[in-house]
C-alpha cells in the first residue's frame, strides 16, 4: 500500500523528481552548475578539463545531450561558434545561458584586432558573477528547490571570496615591476587587470595559431629590457616549447599555467579555487626571485 502510494506521489510529481539535466561547454560552468545543483543536477561537461575550447567540435552524443537538457551554459564571446550552430539547428527547448551576458566590462583583445577576450574565468570576480547567474537560471527552472540553490550558492560564493582574498594577499608577495606575464597565448588579461600585472603574450587569443617569427623577435627583446625571469606555458601545449623559442632572452621556463579552464582530476587544478591557487602560485614563486 505504501509503496503503491509512493509511486501515484512520484507520479504527479513527474518532471520535478527528476535531475535537471546542464550541459555546459567550459568547466568552469560545469563546477558553477555542479557546486549550486547538487544532486538536483546531472552535469554533462562537453570540454573535457584539461582540453583545448577554442578547437571545440561538438560530437553527435555532444549534440543528443543539449537537445535533452534543461539547461545549457555557454562561454560566449564566440569561444563556440560551432556549438552556436549546433544549438539553433537542434530545435532544443533548453534555456541557454551566456556567461559573456555576465562580465562586467569585458576586454578587448589587443592582439586580435580587438574582439572581445573569451577568457572569462581567469577573474575570480567574473566566476563569481557567472555563478549567480547559473544559481539564478536553476530557481528559474525549478521553483520548488529554490531554498536549497539559494543555500548552495551562498556556500560556493564564499568560498570564492576567501580565494580571492588569498589570491590579493599572495599576489602582493610580488613586487609591482616584476609583474609581468609572458605567456604562449592571451589567456589572462582578466588576470592580469585584477592583480595588475602587464601581460605580453607571444600569440593572440588562439593557441593553435603560428607565431610570428617578428613577434617572437620582440618578445625576446622586451623579456631582456625587462629582466623578466621566466615565462609560462600553456597546459594544452608542450611545457617546453615556449621556454625554448624564448631560450636566448635568457628567461627560463617558469611553469605551466592552466590557460583555459580546468585541469583533469588528480592535476592539483581540477577545481576553480586549485586552478587559481596553482596559477598565482606559479606566477608569484617564478618571478619574485627568491625561490
Ligand atoms: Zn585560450
Amino acid at each position: 500500500m505504501k509503496s503503491l502510494y509512493l509511486a501515484i506521489l512520484f507520479a504527479a510529481c513527474g518532471a520535478w523528481a527528476r535531475p535537471l539535466r546542464v550541459a555546459a561547454l567550459h568547466s568552469v560552468l560545469a563546477e558553477c552548475a555542479s557546486q549550486i545543483g547538487g544532486d538536483q543536477v546531472t552535469v554533462r561537461s562537453l570540454v573535457p578539463a584539461g582540453s583545448d575550447p577554442h578547437t571545440f567540435n561538438p560530437s553527435p552524443e555532444d549534440a543528443a545531450s543539449v537537445v535533452d537538457a534543461d539547461l545549457v551554459l555557454v562561454s560566449g564571446f564566440d569561444l563556440e561558434p560551432s556549438f552556436e550552430r549546433l544549438v539553433a539547428n537542434s530545435g532544443t527547448k533548453a534555456m541557454v545561458l551566456s556567461a559573456s551576458d555576465f562580465i562586467k566590462d569585458p576586454l578587448r583583445s589587443a592582439q586580435d584586432d580587438g574582439v572581445l577576450d573569451p577568457h572569462w574565468w581567469n577573474s575570480i570576480g567574473n566566476v563569481r558573477r557567472v555563478a549567480a547567474a547559473v544559481g539564478a537560471a536553476l530557481i528559474r527552472l525549478r521553483p520548488a528547490s529554490a531554498e536549497v540553490f539559494r543555500t548552495r550558492m551562498a556556500a560556493y560564493d564564499a568560498r570564492l571570496a576567501t580565494l580571492a582574498a588569498w589570491a590579493d594577499q599572495e599576489v602582493a608577495k610580488l613586487p609591482e615591476r616584476r609583474r609581468i606575464l609572458v605567456t604562449s597565448h592571451d589567456a589572462f588579461a582578466y588576470l592580469a587587470r585584477d592583480y595588475d600585472f602587464r601581460i605580453e603574450p607571444l600569440l593572440g587569443l588562439n593557441p593553435a595559431a603560428e607565431p610570428d617569427p617578428r613577434a617572437l623577435a620582440r618578445l625576446i627583446d622586451f623579456i631582456r629590457l625587462h629582466h623578466v625571469r621566466a615565462v609560462f606555458a600553456d597546459n594544452t601545449e608542450s611545457p617546453k616549447l615556449l621556454a625554448t623559442m624564448l631560450q636566448e632572452s635568457g628567461a627560463r621556463s617558469g611553469g605551466v599555467l592552466y590557460a583555459d579552464g580546468l585541469g583533469p582530476v588528480g592535476s592539483g587544478a581540477a577545481t576553480v579555487e586549485q586552478m587559481f591557487r596553482h596559477n598565482l602560485t606559479t606566477i608569484v614563486d617564478a618571478l619574485d626571485g627568491r625561490k
